[in-house]
């Protein structure tokens, strides 16, 4: 089939890769003139991972991942360690691919070139004004169109395509909170003993405290390893014109925000760019009844970062897709309405799952100093490391089993499995 991709992020890349290794045309329209690698790090569980290995992109990004030991939660006052959680252990032993952190540009980079390797088709600068689901085509600024069999949404947060799928605005949501992002040279925060750690251990440090967290963890870099900081509080400004989520913010803004947290944070701070965090209403359906158009990635659900898991639900979403529309019985126009159904059936609740656990994260992470905080903190001294039912998510057997466990290939071939020839 021909197939549009819209939006060349982590999400549209990856579809676009998996769907031109199904034997696919693929085009990929970005608004973007050029690709340019922003951000910070990225963290990539084991349900992701997995999937970027099968589609041999990790060839092209594993000299950029480092591979974190364990995520280790401490008070946000005095950096008191409550429990540490590991991840490199039981991502090699019961989930069979690596945790990584990497840099998103590593990442993006990777992702793109691939793309191109694998024959995917780039028109830049090409912003999609307009959406006609019934013949498969697209307006584009500059009023070229473009027709395909099938057309792939992975255009955000802020997807035009989800409108046009839901028959209705289906704006983001604000979170009230927002991310302070700030990635440093690690070696600038060398020679300061209390920070040895921080820059050395590659793990997931994450301070928790009174309506915001703290997360720092190492990245290979390009030419040095580098230091990346998440500041997660609630929103001090609303200044922002409506469809702009991120600009530059301040290392005073940062300081003012977390007074009076753990006083190793104060020297961490740099080049600061701030992030407003949205969500959207969960769909109950991402393609459109001509199943023609289908959404993946943020513009299927966008959803709050505090479980790291946005893109890689996307890398899934990818995975699942492409797979569908790989099997013979599923790899042509017209048996597009029974593809598309297949793909909401295996992906909505679990999308939807998700992103569920990452606001209950949300609330467990941000608790005000108090009975509830110090009994969920002698409640985590007490019990370190990974269990049945531990009140923490990210350390509870049977979430992480499900979380990091998914194995969409499995999935997928269980799914065609059980349908007639
Ligand atoms: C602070 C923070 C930390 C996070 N940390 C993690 C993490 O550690 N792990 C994780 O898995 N996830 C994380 N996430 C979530 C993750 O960043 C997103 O889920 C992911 O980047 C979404 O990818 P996407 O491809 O769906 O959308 P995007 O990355 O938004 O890509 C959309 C693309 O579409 C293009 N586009 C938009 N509109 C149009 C149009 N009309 N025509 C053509 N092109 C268009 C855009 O230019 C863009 O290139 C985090 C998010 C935040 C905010």
């Amino acid at each position: 089939m021909h197939i549009i991709v819209i939006g060349a992020g982590l999400a549209g890349l990856t579809v676009a890769i998996a769907l031109v290794k199904a034997g696919h045309q693929v085009e990929i329209l970005e608004s973007a003139p050029e690709i340019t690698y922003i951000g910070a790090g990225i963290q990539v569980s084991s349900n992701s991972s997995r999937i970027l290995r099968k589609l041999g992109v990790d060839k092209y990004i594993e000299k950029y991942c480092t591979e974190p030991v364990d995520l280790r939660m401490m008070r946000w006052k005095n950096g008191q360690i409550l429990v540490e959680v590991p991840l490199k252990e039981p991502a090699e032993n019961d989930y069979k691919s690596p945790y990584w952190h990497i840099h998103r540009a590593d990442l993006h980079r990777g992702l793109l070139q691939a793309a191109i390797d694998f024959g995917c088709k780039f028109h830049l600068d090409s912003r999609v004004i307009s959406i006609d689901p019934d013949s498969g085509s697209v307006l584009t600024k500059g009023d070229v169109t473009y027709s395909a069999d099938l057309i792939v949404a992975s255009d955000g947060l802020n997807s035009m395509a989800r409108e046009v799928v839901l028959g209705k605005p289906g704006p983001p949501v604000p979170t009230g909170q927002m991310a302070y992002r700030v990635t440093l040279p690690a070696a600038t925060l060398r020679g300061i003993p209390e920070l040895e750690e921080i820059i050395t251990v590659p793990r997931n440090n994450h301070w928790l405290g009174p309506h915001g967290t703290i997360l720092s963890y190492l990245l290979e870099g390009q030419d040095e390893p580098l230091i990346n900081f998440v500041f997660t509080c609630d929103v001090n400004e609303t200044d922002l014109p409506p469809g702009v989520d991120q600009r530059m913010g301040t290392a005073k803004e940062v300081r003012n925000s977390f007074k009076g947290w753990d006083p190793r944070i104060e020297t961490m701070l740099g080049f600061v760019k701030k992030s407003l965090l949205y969500t959207h209403e969960p769909l109950t359906s991402w393609s459109h009844p001509s199943y023609r158009l289908v959404l993946i990635g943020d513009a299927a659900h966008a959803m709050t970062p505090y479980l790291a898991q946005g893109a890689a639900i996307g890398i899934e979403d990818a995975a699942i897709l492409g797979g569908i529309l790989s099997d013979p019985r599923y790899s042509c126009p017209q048996t597009l309405p029974a593809a598309l159904r297949l793909y909401e059936r295996l992906r909505i609740s679990r999308a939807n799952r998700v992103a569920e656990a990452s606001v209950t994260s949300r609330w467990f992470t941000q608790m005000e100093d108090g009975p509830k905080q110090r009994e969920r903190d002698e409640w985590l001294l007490l019990h370190p490391g990974i269990e049945e039912g531990h009140i923490n998510i990210r350390s509870d057997k049977v979430w992480l089993d499900e979380l990091f466990g998914y194995d969409a290939y499995q999935v997928l071939e269980e799914a065609l499995g059980e349908l007639p020839n």
